[in-house]
């Protein structure tokens, strides 16, 4: 379903560009929303979310699919934390679809799925632990590192129940809108993957945008 925001970028509180391949981390305070654009259109922005206070509750995969009866992320979401706490609304989304199921990449697929000479290329895996390196204040460890949402990612469910990556639907300027429920940590990888066409194969940046209220 696709729903557009009626806020406007003029007034929002800060933005931020993440360019290809980088991470974010950084707090979403309960009542604020964060958008997140798709510059250039085909991109997947891996993403986790964790309540600020105590990171042991986390966004869950299975919790949000089961609570709204479907698997892909969209308007009207709400993402369910592994206590069952609502964390996060979609409040806007003008791609469509957003995978929760295919996970982020790693030097460990990208091995299996693509070449061992694969194994040294960037990856969602890698920069999340880059991202818990650097910034040792959040209090996450490599335990922390679960399932995700990607933003923007296309992969459809086939008639067998399989997961097939597919061509993303996204475009330029795309966006998704998300109001927390709670203060959350937001964990982000721009997608630096070159083997699928989730990415076009051509990584690009996205931007965030954080409007107080
Ligand atoms: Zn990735």
């Amino acid at each position: 379903m696709i729903r557009e925001s009626e806020r406007t970028l003029s007034q929002a509180r800060e933005r931020q560009v993440v360019d290809a391949g980088d991470y974010y981390i950084g707090i979403l305070r309960a009542g604020e929303t964060l958008r997140i654009t798709d510059l250039e259109g085909n991109q997947a922005a891996d993403t986790l979310f964790y309540n600020a206070a105590d990171p042991a509750e986390r966004y869950s995969a299975t919790d949000t699919i089961c609570q709204q009866g479907n698997v892909y992320l969209g308007a009207g979401s709400v993402l369910i934390s592994s206590r069952g706490n609502p964390m996060l609304d979609v409040v806007a989304d003008t791609c469509g679809r957003h995978d929760t199921v295919g996970g982020a990449c790693a030097s460990e697929s990208n091995t299996v799925r693509y070449d061992l000479a694969r194994r040294c290329m960037h990856s969602c895996r890698d920069s999340w632990m880059l991202a818990i390196a650097e910034h040792e204040e959040y209090g996450l460890d490599k335990r922390d590192i679960t399932h995700n949402i990607n933003f923007f990612m296309n992969v459809p469910i086939t008639a067998d129940g399989g997961l097939q990556f597919a061509d993303g639907i996204s475009a330029p300027g795309k966006y998704v809108e998300l109001t927390a429920r709670m203060d959350v940590i937001v964990l982000m990888s721009n997608c630096p993957q070159l083997n699928n066409p989730c990415n076009g194969y051509n990584p690009t940046p996205v931007e965030l945008a954080v409007w107080d209220h």
